[in-house]
């Protein structure tokens, strides 16, 4: 099983913020703002690009009210989802996160990674 499917079944703790049947959002144990929130399926999904498009669309919702519940809805956010290895991702079971609580800097190219043959 992997750590956010224990955290699902609360084999490892979180800090929760909500869920419903299908959906769980709670505080990264890392947080890179201040405000840093995780939100995934209780279904694992391995990624994004595998993600089915009818779980789209309950998914946004519940981001939605997640962000509502936290007042990010009023300041502002950044949703990111890394996918696979060049996005970074390193729990492969799907996960949003949400950053907010300060103004976030952009753009994240890493140095000497670009693939010129794309
Ligand atoms: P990724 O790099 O896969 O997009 O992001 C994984 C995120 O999961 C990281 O931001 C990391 O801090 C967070 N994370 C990893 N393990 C745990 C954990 O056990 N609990 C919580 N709350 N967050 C975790
Ligand atoms: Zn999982």
């Amino acid at each position: 099983m992997c750590i956010f499917c224990k955290i699902v079944t609360g084999d490892i703790p979180s800090n929760k913020i909500d869920e419903n049947d299908e959906f769980l959002a709670f505080h990264d144990i890392n947080p890179k703002a201040p405000v840093h929130i995780l939100i995934i399926p209780k279904q694992h999904i391995e990624n994004f690009q595998s993600t089915p498009p009818e779980v789209m669309a309950k998914m946004t919702p519940f981001i939605q009210e997640i962000a509502k519940k936290v007042g990010l809805d009023q300041t502002g956010y950044r949703l990111i989802v890394n996918n696979g290895e060049d996005g970074g991702q390193e729990v492969m079971h799907l996960h949003f996160h949400m950053l907010g609580g300060a103004k976030l800097k952009w753009p994240h190219l890493a140095p000497d990674t670009v693939k010129k043959n794309i």
